[in-house]
């Protein structure tokens, strides 16, 4: 395949360069200026189906290491084909599925197994999985799962608290052994860190209060996740015990919600961490008006934490955004009391338009930054950078061609996911994904929609192809 004259999001550069892309057996075997033929045959098509690209911005696939397709188990809400295929929509070419929403949870490697044999038959992009540390996997040895999900995993996810029955959390004294052991194996550990005992007192007041979304943020007030982040950084400085520090920090916190958490990350270097749109397009007074919709957990903070998030990541405070794409059917979402209502929402086909717009169209950050953080940090932080996360010689043939100027309008009807009830809803965004590819087949334009079979996804691994 070549995608002829784009203009290229090349590595560390805020200057987009017209370029064609050479994907020669699902990788990128040559970039060249057009007219100068570096690196391509006298006939530079010949053989090759072209992709006219003129005036469009290419960008690397987007990795989105954070999401919940349920499957198997809860399919009512997602599904891997639906969700690969909201992600694709959206010009994401690799998704990290969380272990904690599927039946069985990966928290074995044969739990492993059955989960992979499901979904490879669905994937219509690339996806890795993250093996999980539930209270349950240490009352049966915590060590013996670890190591046998390692090869397979690209990290370990852990709550701090949970509201699971399959997943529980795990306390800060056996947070500190998977710290441990993750580090042996080589893989970051994951945290929801919302404090267990600080949510226990403040939820008995939130529900004092009533049921509206109030009451439920009042049930998770801002210090319960900056309590989480800090006990978490100070336990993962002590399991590193002295000496240089880590390359790779062995802590990764999800979903990071206010901007004080975002400094006492950055300020560690045994932690990095993540947010989403939800926290930079919303404030509590959004969840108030929205209501469910935009019920996710941790809740919307009040400003400014949004624009120091986006601070945040404009610095690098953060590395990256993730979706945490966690739909559910209007009866779940909807019960008629927001404690009951599903907390998540489906966000992996939002994430990259709406950085595309609100941060680098509105001119918060530039190009580079915009490939970091919708890209090449997430696929760097999890070991996939050998053939994911941007546009060179030799990486996977992953592009996402978007219309700069384009203006749309975010429908959720229009949502290609199981889940469309969204907060986004009626926000209009400029740049506009017009194809999606994955190692040199497009398997989403806008006009037709998915245009590749279920399965043609491949399961990543660390470590080489
Ligand atoms: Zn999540």
């Amino acid at each position: 395949m070549i995608i002829a004259g784009g203009f290229l999001a090349l590595p560390g550069v805020d200057t987009p360069v017209r370029a064609d892309i050479t994907i020669s057996e699902g990788i990128i075997s040559a970039i060249s200026v057009p007219d100068r033929s570096v690196g391509v045959s006298a006939d530079p098509h010949g053989g090759h189906e072209t992709i006219n690209a003129d005036g469009m911005l290419v960008l690397p696939g987007g990795v989105d290491p954070h999401v919940h397709f349920d499957d198997p188990g809860y399919t009512d809400r997602e599904d891997f084909l639906h969700g690969t295929s909201a992600a694709a929509s959206g010009g994401i070419t690799t998704v990290i599925d969380m272990p904690c929403t599927s039946i069985p949870p990966v928290t074995s490697a044969a739990n492993l197994q059955t989960k992979l044999e499901v979904v490879s038959k669905e994937a219509v992009i690339d996806f890795g999985f993250y093996g999980g540390v539930s209270g349950q996997v240490f009352e049966a040895g915590a060590r013996r799962s670890m190591e046998e999900l390692a090869p397979d995993v690209l990290g370990f996810k852990t709550y701090f608290i949970s509201g699971m029955q399959t997943f529980n959390r795990v306390t800060h004294t056996q947070f500190s052994r998977v710290l441990e052991i993750a580090a042996g194996l080589h893989r970051p550990v994951l945290l929801h860190a919302e404090d267990f005992d600080s949510i226990a007192g403040s939820a008995k007041a939130g529900r004092s209060g009533g049921n509206r979304p109030i009451d439920y943020y009042h049930s998770r007030p801002e210090d319960t996740e900056i309590l989480a982040v800090r006990n978490a950084a100070e336990l993962a400085a002590a399991a590193w015990g002295g000496g240089a520090p880590p390359v790779s920090p062995p802590l990764h916190i999800v979903h990071v919600s206010t901007g004080r958490a975002a400094q006492i990350i950055g300020s560690s270097p045994f932690v990095t961490g993540e947010t989403g749109p939800q926290y930079l397009a919303f404030t509590l007074e959004d969840f108030e008006d929205i209501g469910s919709p935009l019920k996710v957990t941790p809740p919307p903070r009040p400003a400014p934490n949004n624009e120091q998030l986006w601070s945040a990541l404009a610095n690098g405070t953060l590395g990256f955004v993730a979706s945490d794409h966690a739909p559910a059917p209007a009866a779940q979402k909807h019960t008629g009391s927001i404690w009951t209502d599903y907390g998540g929402i489906p966000g992996t086909g939002t994430l990259l338009p709406y950085l595309f717009s609100e941060g680098y169209s509105a001119d918060r950050f530039g190009l580079s930054r915009l490939v970091e953080l919708t890209s090449s940090a997430a696929a760097r932080r999890y070991g996939l950078d050998h053939r994911k996360g941007s546009l060179q010689v030799g990486m996977d043939g992953d592009c996402v061609l978007i219309d700069p100027d384009a203006e749309w309008t975010v429908k959720g009807s229009e949502f290609l996911s199981k889940g469309t009830i969204t907060p986004f809803d009626g926000m209009t965004l400029t740049g506009k994904v017009t194809r999606t590819i994955v190692r040199g087949r497009v398997v989403y334009d806008a006009e037709h929609g998915i245009t590749t079979d279920a399965g043609s996804g491949v399961f990543l691994r660390r470590g080489p192809r």
